[in-house]
Order: structure tokens, then C-alpha cells, then sequence
């Protein structure tokens, strides 16, 4: 193994993104991205932003095949349909639980602060409130009339139904689609290695991302609305560190402290991609080769959960809400603090964990309690940097119930979840098996020596 490469993966994106975040503040603190500076057409709109986007199109390029192929793997693996209605009843639970919790303690802890009850108006920014799909519309939406489209699209709950369907009928076809689930199999074992190459990109990918976000905050706006941001970041810390730590060790017994140190990849992921549904490739790889959850479970409650569950997400429109409300000088009362928990639980199901999605379910949270949507645009400026916090939060739960579900099933691996460098990525060389490259180099052979 080629030493200098020693270094893991998550030590090398932890530097790229600190380096990241310096040069992104050094630019913004000297106003070197001033409109037609060069460094902000040929820096951050040009190799930064290149270099982010071309990353996470990569990821997302292998969200579809990813998901499909192990949810077939994932289905044929579990073999019966009663123990996948119980894997998905249990992790639908927890999920809505975990995420009811969160935006209640936001809620509470928001509201004996007080946020926002000093706050002027003046610095609002613009914000115009998207249409949030419809509770009829996100069931009907989960069967989709056209399987290709959903992939096309990247919709998540229909691939998983297509998927699933997929899978059941592929079990009930039995001997003769053996074949079938050998191929899915190996497509799913090649998509996992396209993960861990794509993985390799990150360290630089994350300076890129970085340097772009830190160089385009408004440092003025984040003074402004300090408040706001440090009981966000203090619920969303304390959701991740207590709350679902203790979720995670009074439901299956696990080490916390593993488990925290095993999520970091997928955190950091997530952290630069403020998306939950690229993440998918990550978190998918953490959760089975890291924590040894099967990929029977983890097939399915993965990106379930991405789409799902969104506990950052929720915390933060519970603490919205009370901020704004305060601002406005209204008073939502218990009624409508409920109405508030109800609603952005509710909206986490159907929406997709892409960037900045959080906001669009808090317009549809405020026009159901009556809160002005306009106000919205006081937290605008610094959504970006808060999406990347509740996005780190909102994959670490997907993981803790995936690892739940998984010990709860007898699917869980405790020798891989108690190894500190199980699937941990060291290495890059390209490994060819021995036996293989032999075998290509006699095929090569026989077609010189073949007249
Ligand atoms: N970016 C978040 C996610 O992908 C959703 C949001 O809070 O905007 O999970």
C-alpha cells in the first residue's frame, strides 16, 4: 500500500473544507469577490463553483442506480413481504417521532429565549413562498405512472415503491430469476465502488464548496441575526448529540460514541452538499460498510429517510417560526404551536432532501398559522450556512434509525459496528484481482495467437 496515501478520507475533506472556509472568509472579509473582480468571475462563479457542482452532479449521478439496484438486492435479501412491512412500519415510526421531538424542543427552547422580540423589521429580504405539494398529491405521487420519469427525476418515494414492487415479484418468479438477482447483485457491488471513487474527489470538491458558501456570506446579516442562529445551531447540536444519541442507545444498546465517530463522512457530505438525497451514495455506504447495519434494512431506509426524515430541517421551523412570529409581534398560541409541529411533520414526508427545501416547507407551515411568508426573508441571508448544519443533522437520524431497525431485525453487525477502521477508505490504488488479470491477459493472448 503506497504510504503517503495513509491518510483517511475524513481527515483529508476536514482540511480541504477548514481551508476551504479560510480562504472562503479571507475573500469576503477583503471584498476580493467584489462583482467583476477576478477572483469572483474566475474563483468563486468560475473553478469553485465548477468544482462543487461537477461533485455533487456526481454523487446524485449515482443516487438511481444506487437505490434501485440495492433495493432489489435489499428486497430478495429480506425474502419475505412480513418482515419488510415491519421494517418499514418500524422506521416510518421513528422517523416521525425523532422529527416531532425535534421541532418540539426547538419550539420550546426558541420561545424561553425569547428570539426575535428586539428585532426590527428593516433588513428583510424578498421572499416569495413556492406551492408545497398536497397531502392527497404526495400519497398519489408515491405510485408513479411512469417508473422511467420518477428515475429521471430523481423522485425518491416513487423509485422506492417501483423498487420494492420490483423486488417482491422478482422473489415471486423464484428459481428462474436467480440470474436476475446475480446481476442486481453485481450492478449493486460496481455502484458501491463508484461511490468510494466518486468519494475520492471530496477533499477538493469541499475546499471548492466551501470557499464558494464562506465567500458569499454576509458576515453583517449574520451579526444581525445572531440570536437566531446560535439557539438554531445550539437545538441542532443538542438534537444530534443527546437527543438521538440517547434514541439510538435506549433503542438498541449501541454506543453512542461509536456511532459518532463512524457518521463523521456522512455528516461531512452533507455538511458541503446541504443535501440530503446526494448524500444518499454516503450515508448508504457508512451505514453497511461502516456500521455493519445489512444492506437488506439499509436499502430501504435510507433514502426512505432522506426523503422522510428531516429532524434538522423541522428545527429549524420551529425556531423560525417563533423568531418571526416574535419579530411580527404575534402570538401563535398552544393551538397554534401544535398546528406548527403537525404541519412541518407532515410536510417532511413529501418533500425532497435538496438544498434550501426547508424554507419552502415553512412558507407552507406559516400560511397555515397565519404568519406573514415575507418574513421569511429576515432568515434568507443566512439560510445557505444553516442548511448545511440541519442537512449534517437531518442524515445522522436517517442513519440512527437505520441502525435501530437493523439491531431490532437481527440485521446488524456488531463486530463491524465495534471496529473502529471497518469500511474505513485508506487507500485509492485500483485493485484488479490477480486471478482476473490473468484471465484478461490469456483472453488477449488467444486472440494474437488465433489466426
Ligand atoms: N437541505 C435539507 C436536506 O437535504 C433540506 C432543508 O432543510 O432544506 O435534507
Amino acid at each position: 500500500m503506497n504510504n503517503s496515501n495513509k491518510m483517511s478520507l475524513t481527515v483529508k475533506v476536514i482540511v480541504g473544507m477548514i481551508l476551504g472556509i479560510v480562504v472562503g472568509l479571507l475573500f469576503n472579509y477583503f471584498q476580493l469577490n467584489s462583482k467583476d473582480s477576478f477572483v469572483n468571475i474566475y474563483l468563486v462563479n468560475g473553478l469553485f463553483l465548477a468544482a462543487g457542482k461537477m461533485f455533487i452532479n456526481a454523487l446524485q449521478m449515482l443516487v438511481v442506480p444506487l437505490v434501485f439496484f440495492s433495493l432489489i438486492c435489499g428486497v430478495c435479501g429480506i425474502g419475505n413481504i412480513k418482515t419488510l412491512g415491519r421494517v418499514g412500519g418500524k422506521s416510518f415510526a421513528l422517523y416521525m417521532m425523532t422529527t416531532a421531538i425535534a421541532i418540539t424542543v426547538a419550539i420550546f427552547i426558541a420561545a424561553s429565549f425569547g428570539i426575535g422580540e428586539n428585532m426590527n423589521l428593516a433588513s428583510a429580504a424578498k421572499f416569495t413562498g413556492k406551492d408545497t405539494p398536497e397531502l392527497t398529491q404526495v400519497l398519489i405521487n408515491i405510485i408513479p405512472s411512469n417508473p422511467v420519469r420518477a428515475m429521471a427525476n430523481g423522485d425518491m418515494l416513487p423509485l422506492i415503491f417501483f423498487s420494492i414492487l420490483a423486488g417482491i415479484s422478482i422473489l415471486m418468479v423464484g428459481r428462474k430469476a436467480t440470474k436476475f438477482i446475480e446481476a442486481a447483485e453485481i450492478a449493486n457491488e460496481v455502484m458501491m465502488k463508484m461511490v468510494t471513487l466518486v468519494m475520492a474527489m471530496a477533499p477538493y470538491a469541499v475546499f471548492a464548496l466551501m470557499a464558494k458558501s464562506m465567500a458569499e456570506l454576509g458576515w453583517e446579516l449574520l451579526d444581525s441575526l445572531k440570536d437566531y442562529v446560535i439557539v438554531l445551531i445550539s437545538v441542532l447540536l443538542f438534537h444530534l448529540f443527546v437527543t438521538l444519541m440517547l434514541v439510538l442507545k435506549l433503542f438498541s444498546g449501541l454506543s453512542p460514541s461509536m456511532f459518532l465517530k463512524k457518521i463523521r463522512n456522512a455528516q461531512l457530505f452533507a455538511f458541503s452538499t446541504a443535501s440530503s438525497n446526494a448524500t444518499i451514495p454516503v450515508t448508504l455506504r457508512t451505514v453497511t460498510e461502516r456500521m455493519g447495519v445489512n444492506n437488506s434494512v439499509a436499502s430501504f431506509t435510507v433514502p426512505f429517510g432522506a426523503t422522510i426524515n428531516m429532524d434538522g430541517t423541522a428545527i429549524m421551523q420551529g425556531v423560525a417560526t417563533v423568531f418571526i412570529a416574535n419579530v411580527y409581534g404575534l402570538d401563535l398560541g398552544m393551538s397554534g404551536y401544535i398546528t406548527v409541529i403537525l404541519m412541518s411533520v407532515l410536510a417532511s414526508i413529501g418533500t425532497a432532501g435538496v438544498p434550501g427545501v426547508g424554507l419552502i416547507m415553512l412558507s407552507m407551515v406559516f400560511a397555515q398559522v397565519g404568519l406573514p411568508i415575507e418574513g421569511i426573508g429576515l432568515i434568507l441571508g443566512v439560510d445557505r450556512l444553516m442548511d448545511m448544519i440541519r442537512t449534517a443533522v437531518n442524515v445522522s437520524g436517517d442513519a440512527v434509525v437505520s441502525t435501530i431497525v437493523a439491531k431490532s431485525e437481527g440485521n446488524l453487525d456488531l463486530a463491524v459496528y465495534n471496529d473502529i477502521d471497518a469500511g474505513a477508505i485508506t487507500s485509492y490504488k485500483l485493485h484488479i484481482d490477480e486471478a482476473v488479470e490473468q484471465e484478461l491477459a490469456d483472453a488477449v493472448q488467444k486472440t494474437h495467437d488465433s489466426p
